[in-house]
């Protein structure tokens, strides 16, 4: 038997549980370009309706949905606004560029949070010389920074500061759902706020793959012909949109299990004197610095012999991402951690 590890490169790795297995195999599936799963169509509706907006559309990445989001609510010449560390900006290859033709604005946020004050200061003056600015993307809960998260009351402030001066606004929300379960903010609230959402069902919820975009019947109509075009139209995809489903119905309630784990490893971590500082941990996710005598690549490898899988994120820092396929006894490998594994 293999020894226990532990896998926290990211929350993207879970495999289907026995439930979702069955889900998938059961599912009633049709040709989704003709619009005939109806199980493709059960998961739209059921995250439209979540949000209280009018339609959705299945993406194969939170990626797709993303630049399919920016391309539907712009046009070349345009400019997005986000974070400098905005998942948009750092890992999706410059694709609002490649795809849409816009440019974008990235804003110095503290930990991957902006202000209204800093949207005002982005918004360019009309100009023959200048790209008009059209859209406000947001990420909520904040990847890079450790799973930092806004609060509704700071969304609010920024989406009403973005409609104001006629922006649109796109919300990356990959982990939405661990800032939902965190502070009870409802998916209707933020549904209410922003003019398209992507969620990611493959991360905390554990689907094996897909994201939703979840927007108004005109935007999403759209999105369903740039999906086309970036060959993203797919077939019988029920058997997806069925573990999609599935981790709707029983897998966000336990996401809060994967924040007390991360939390309970960083208190761990405070304690090794081969780990120089840990950042909050808000969520899922543990980023902690390592001391200047060791480098992230050299406690990565160490960590990885010890059936710990991390990610050296830079030079100096480490990423653990905790999710569904986590157990108590893997957390314990955390828990038996010494300053002696080099
Ligand atoms: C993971 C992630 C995405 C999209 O990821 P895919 O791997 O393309 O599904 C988008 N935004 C954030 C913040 C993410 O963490």
């Amino acid at each position: 038997m293999p020894p226990l590890t532990a896998n926290l490169i990211s929350d993207t790795v879970t495999k289907p549980t026995a439930g979702m297995l069955e889900a998938m195999m059961t599912a009633e599936v049709g040709d989704d370009v003709f619009e005939q799963d109806p199980t493709t169509r059960a998961l739209e509706q059921k995250m439209a309706e979540m949000f209280g907006h009018e339609a959705a559309l299945f993406c194969p990445s939170g990626t797709m949905a993303n630049q399919i989001a920016i391309k539907a609510q712009t046009q070349p010449l345009d400019e997005i606004l986000c974070d400098e560390i905005a998942h948009i900006y750092r890992y999706e290859l410059g694709g609002y560029g490649f795809h849409s033709g816009v440019s974008i604005h990235v804003m110095r946020g503290e930990r991957g949070i902006v202000t209204p004050e800093m949207v005002k200061a982005a918004i360019k003056p009309k100009a023959d010389w200048n790209p008009v600015t059209r859209l406000l993307c947001l990420e909520n809960s904040i990847n890079m920074a450790g799973g930092n998260y806004y609060t509704f009351d700071e969304i609010l402030a920024l989406t009403e500061t973005a409609h104001s001066s006629g922006l649109r606004t796109h919300l990356d929300g990959a982990r939405l759902f661990n800032v939902l379960v965190e502070t009870g903010d409802t998916p209707k609230a933020y549904g209410g706020q922003f003019d398209s959402i992507s969620i990611c069902l493959s991360k905390g919820l554990g689907a094996p793959v897909g994201s939703v975009l979840i927007s108004d019947r005109e935007t999403i109509a759209m999105a369903r012909r740039i999906r086309k075009v970036m060959g993203g139209g797919m077939r019988q995809v029920g058997y997806l949109a069925a573990a999609g489903i599935y981790a709707l119905d029983h897998h966000i309630h336990r996401l809060k299990e994967d924040h007390q784990r991360a939390r309970k490893s960083a208190e761990k971590l405070k304690q090794l004197n081969w780990v120089s500082e840990v950042l909050p941990v808000k969520t899922n996710i543990v980023i902690f610095r390592v001391a200047d005598h060791v480098t992230a690549r050299q406690v990565e490898s160490a960590l990885n012999q010890q059936h710990i899988l991390s990610v050296a994120i830079d030079p100096h820092h480490i990423r653990w991402v905790f999710h569904l396929d986590i157990n108590d006894e893997m957390t314990a490998l955390i828990e038996n951690l010494g300053n002696d594994i080099f």
